[in-house]
């Protein structure tokens, strides 16, 4: 399993994402990129009520400390909670995430 990419902060550990040149924490140019474990936990969760179904858009903060945008997957839209825990995978080029 692997999540989403980010930076760490070497000097303060903050992690960032987006990605930035700067930690927007601390100031520093010291910035690695690391890879989520991909567990996370629902912030906000939405249903999109589109021309061709209804989807979700939930952000998510992983554990590592930083907050994506993305979809939970697997159950219907309306039944994504704040709070549920949720881990990440690869779905072609983009990131999802499976209630557990
Ligand atoms: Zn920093």
């Amino acid at each position: 399993m692997t999540g989403p990419a980010f930076q760490r902060c070497e000097d303060c550990r903050a992690a960032v994402h987006p990605r930035r040149v700067l930690c927007p924490v601390c100031g520093s140019r010291r910035l690695a990129d690391e890879r989520s474990a991909g567990r996370g936990v629902v912030y906000s969760t939405t249903t999109v009520h589109a021309r061709d179904g209804r989807y979700n858009v939930a952000l998510v903060d992983l554990d590592e400390g930083f907050r994506i945008m993305s979809e939970v997957v697997g159950v219907a839209p309306d039944d994504v909670r704040i709070g549920m825990d949720v881990r990440a995978r690869a779905d072609g080029e983009r990131i999802v995430f499976d209630a557990v």
